[in-house]
């Protein structure tokens, strides 16, 4: 059984970057430049930021973080992207969700230039995904994809079922997979919360991707041998033996799923990693793209 290691595979991609900046400041341009806001004080956002953050400053690139009250306008923080779409100096823009209740995400994802949509979160940029056209991959697929990559893993004409359908995770995950590329090639199952025989399905799966924000949901009766096992899931579990009260947990039972496995992202320490190596990897091809 392979682990699918998220800190071996993003540390080579942030290499691979942190290179290219290097050759970009030693002919006298400037480093790529993203910019974050975060609105509110949640405690996983305020971490998501943080680490994203510090990747910028690890790889080279300049980064801004915006930071506002929970309490702020609509048109507060349209107008701020409206103003990092407009600065020359500022490559990708991310904002970062959940947003608060009294703001339309949807209308924050449409603000944001899709030339500068390093989430890959805007309508262009996943329409442009669905017809195989260049565009910014949503980070958290992309960075699976690039996992992939990594390990070789062989994912042509295999069956993915994928649990979860949103826009940030599950639906892309099902194009990118699905897709005429060397990393797709895959006949592909969505499922989702109104999905009848689950179980079955799951035990179709050369490969599953668990994406559905319910902890340790996929059992080892769910998942064939050999079978590739991508565990996408994030959820605090409160723990008050643990160093900050909490532990993270992902969508798969790992220790019953693994043995059973011919490779399986750990969480954490697997995909959370790889999206912000996709990110990172968006926000070159942003300023690339603006050079
Ligand atoms: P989401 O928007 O809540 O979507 C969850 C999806 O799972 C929905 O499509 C839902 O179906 C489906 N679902 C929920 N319960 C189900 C069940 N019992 N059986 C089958 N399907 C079910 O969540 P998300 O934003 O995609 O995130 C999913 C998980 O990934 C969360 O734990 C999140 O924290 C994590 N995440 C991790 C990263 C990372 O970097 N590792 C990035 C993003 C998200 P319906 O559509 O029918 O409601």
């Amino acid at each position: 059984m392979i682990i699918l290691d998220g800190k071996v595979a993003s540390n080579a991609v942030k290499e691979d970057l942190k290179q290219q900046v290097q050759s970009i400041l030693s002919e006298g341009k400037r480093a790529p430049h993203l910019a974050a806001i975060l609105v509110g004080n949640n405690g996983a956002s305020e971490t998501y930021v943080a680490s994203k953050v510090k990747n910028c400053a690890e790889i080279g690139f300049q980064s801004t973080l915006i930071r506002l009250e929970e309490s702020v306008s609509e048109d507060i923080l349209l107008n701020k992207i409206d103003a990092l779409n407009n600065n020359d100096a500022i490559d990708g823009i991310l904002v970062q969700l959940p947003l608060p209740k009294h703001i339309s995400e949807e209308k924050v994802i449409e603000a944001i230039s899709p030339a500068k949509d390093v989430d890959g979160f805007h309508p262009i940029s996943i329409g442009k995904l669905v017809q195989g056209l260049p565009t910014f991959v949503p980070a958290t697929p992309y960075g699976i994809m690039l996992m992939l990559e990594y390990y070789n893993i062989n994912t042509k004409g295999k069956h993915a079922v994928i649990i979860g359908r949103s826009n940030i995770v599950g639906r892309p995950m099902s194009i990118l997979l699905s897709s005429n590329t060397p990393y797709g090639n895959c006949t592909v199952t969505v499922c989702h919360s109104h999905t009848h025989n689950l179980e079955e399905i799951c035990l179709q799966g050369d490969i599953i991707v668990a994406a559905l924000g319910r902890p340790e949901f996929v059992k080892a009766n769910m998942v064939k041998d050999g079978a590739i096992v991508i565990d996408v899931g994030i959820t605090r579990m409160e723990d008050s033996t643990a160093k900050k009260g909490y532990r993270i947990k992902g969508d798969v039972a790992f220790d019953e799923v693994a043995p059973k496995t011919f490779a399986i992202t750990p969480v954490p320490g697997g995909v959370g990693l790889m999206t912000i190596a996709g990110l990172m990897k968006n926000t070159l091809q942003a300023y690339l793209a603006g050079a």
